[in-house]
């Protein structure tokens, strides 16, 4: 049995429900992935759910989903010209997008944050979020590489319109160039990987998060692992990492 779900709850908030029951899932995790844009948190995010059946909830894939909405509230469009440029929306927004659909924190199958927190203040406003919730971090993933690298990633990244799948056109590329391999959907460059956005994120990396590292190893929940090599490499470290930590071993 797929231990993914469709992520309705995160994605439309509210009322929304997965299709996956909660309890489902022989063990929650509860993890938080850190690191500079390009550095392959979305695609270490997808593998690490499919190897341990949780959630991958992002922040971004939020944003770039209501950016189809006809009418947006001058709230979320505000938000959306600020990540066409590839700043950072404001806190006030992400946290407030997270609370209303913290039902997705305390869900029994976890879940693996992607793209969130971003700042120390929105670290803050999540433990405040988890304490309510009854719920603790289990660690913070911290992917790690070098600057040229994430440039050549980020500039090569290529993504499915429809189904938002991520190919990489040397490294990663589909089997038809420029068609998704998995749903025939178009594969587009986001406007945030176009060069001058991924300054701009740079930028914004270096001066709100990088800080959060601190923020985490202060208490202990940081990990930080080389995102050198293949996904696959990536992936086997990351769980060696939390092996390392016995979180595959507690229930
Ligand atoms: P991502 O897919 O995580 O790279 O996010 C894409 C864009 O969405 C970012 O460049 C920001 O503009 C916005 N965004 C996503 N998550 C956050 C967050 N936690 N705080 C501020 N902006 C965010």
């Amino acid at each position: 049995m797929s231990t993914q779900s469709n992520r309705a709850a995160w994605f439309q908030g509210g009322e929304a429900e997965c299709d996956i029951k909660p309890g489902a899932r022989a063990r929650a995790f509860r993890l938080v992935l850190l690191g500079p844009p390009g550095v392959g948190k979305g695609t270490q995010a997808e593998l690490l759910c499919q190897s341990l059946g949780t959630c991958h909830l992002s922040t971004g894939d939020v944003f770039r989903a209501a950016s189809c909405q006809n009418e947006p509230s001058p709230a979320l469009k505000s938000a959306l010209d600020a990540m066409r440029r590839g700043e950072l929306v404001s806190d006030g927004l992400v946290v407030s997008m997270v609370q209303e659909r913290s039902g997705c924190l305390s869900c029994s199958g976890g879940f693996l944050l992607d793209g969130f927190p971003r700042t120390v203040s929105q670290a803050e406003a999540l433990d405040e979020l988890l304490e309510r919730e009854g719920v603790t971090i289990d660690a913070v993933l911290a992917y790690e590489l070098p600057l040229t690298e994430i440039v050549d990633r980020l500039s090569g990244r290529r993504t499915c319109s429809k189904c938002k799948a991520v190919y990489h056109v040397s490294a990663r590329p589909s089997l038809k160039e420029g068609v998704c391999d998995l749903c025939g959907g178009e594969l587009i460059q986001r406007e945030d990987d176009r060069p001058e956005s991924i300054r701009v994120r740079m930028r914004a990396y270096e001066e709100s998060t990088r800080p959060l590292a601190d923020y985490y190893s202060r208490n202990g929940r940081l990990v930080s692992v080389s995102a050198d090599g293949s996904p696959e490499a990536i992936l086997e470290r990351s769980l060696k990492e939390l092996q390392a930590r016995a979180t595959l071993s507690r229930s």
